[in-house]
């Protein structure tokens, strides 16, 4: 509690503070994280699936992944962690949120200002030609293809081996040369460069705030970690910065 009351503090001192999300954020809205232990799919593992290769390999099978996934997306919603980052935004407090997710739920949390550098799931391409649509329900077909050009059509997320959308990467970068505060919250700071982010705001002499409910590559450089779910540790930070005065 003491130390909720101490990070509140930084938030309320600092003058730019960013979030970096990852999986964990959206595991207790019932989006099952990579690396934990639900992270499994029937025997694979995303390594296998994420990649241009295995989608050329094996399109029915990635499509298969992902139907399952968007499904889950669209099932979901923001749980008080989401909302919580969408209410810090409103005071002022929180410039903008990096996020390695690819679902929509710190949008649908009310959220304005997000970056997401690994795409949205939601948003199919394809890949012969121009054409995207964004999904609002599982494709019917597996795997789906360009109702233009007969290509198949790919999911709108940042494969292991693809760049960062270069226009995500830019934003970032703004946003991370601005900050002097950044919050991380539910990701292993293990896929990069999201993990870099942290780092170098530290190295510039900023704050390193991590919310995860294990220790994680990032911890060793934090200057508060606290250990808890998102969704109860973030709005208790809200209610600190509301008898803070905002
Ligand atoms: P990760 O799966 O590697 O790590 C998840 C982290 O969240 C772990 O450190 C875990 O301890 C922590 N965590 C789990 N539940 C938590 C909770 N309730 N509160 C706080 N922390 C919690 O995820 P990552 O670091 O984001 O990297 C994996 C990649 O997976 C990203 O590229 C991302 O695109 C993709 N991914 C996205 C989603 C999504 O969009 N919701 C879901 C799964 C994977
Ligand atoms: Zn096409």
């Amino acid at each position: 509690m003491e130390e909720i009351h101490r990070v509140a503090k930084l938030l309320y001192v600092s003058k730019y503070v960013i979030a970096l999300t990852g999986a964990g954020i959206s595991a207790e809205s019932g989006i099952p994280t990579f690396r934990g232990k639900n992270g499994l799919w029937r025997k694979y593992r995303p390594e296998e699936l994420a990649t241009f290769q295995a989608f050329i390999r094996n399109p029915k099978l990635v499509w298969e992944w992902y139907a399952w996934r968007i499904s889950m997306v669209l099932n979901a919603k923001p749980n008080p962690a989401h909302k919580a980052l969408s209410k810090m935004e409103q005071m002022g407090i929180l410039k903008a949120i990096i996020t390695q997710n690819v679902d929509n739920l710190h949008e649908r949390a009310g959220s304005k200002n997000i970056v997401k550098l690994h795409g949205d799931i939601l948003k199919v391409r394809c890949i012969g030609c121009r054409y995207e649509k964004k999904l609002n329900e599982p494709p019917t077909e597996i795997p789906p293809r360009c109702p233009e050009c007969g290509s198949l059509l790919r999911p709108g997320v940042v494969w292991f081996g693809e760049p960062i959308p270069p226009q995500a990467l830019r934003e970032t970068q703004i946003h991370m040369e601005k900050a002097d505060t950044i919050i991380v919250i539910g990701t292993s700071g293990v896929v990069y460069p999201a993990a870099a982010i942290p780092y170098i705001i530290r190295e510039r002499g900023g704050k390193v705030i991590e919310i995860n409910i294990s220790q994680t590559a990032i911890t060793p450089i934090t200057d508060y970690s606290l250990q808890g779910k998102a969704g109860e540790i973030l709005p208790l930070i809200v209610k600190a910065l509301e008898k803070l005065g905002y």
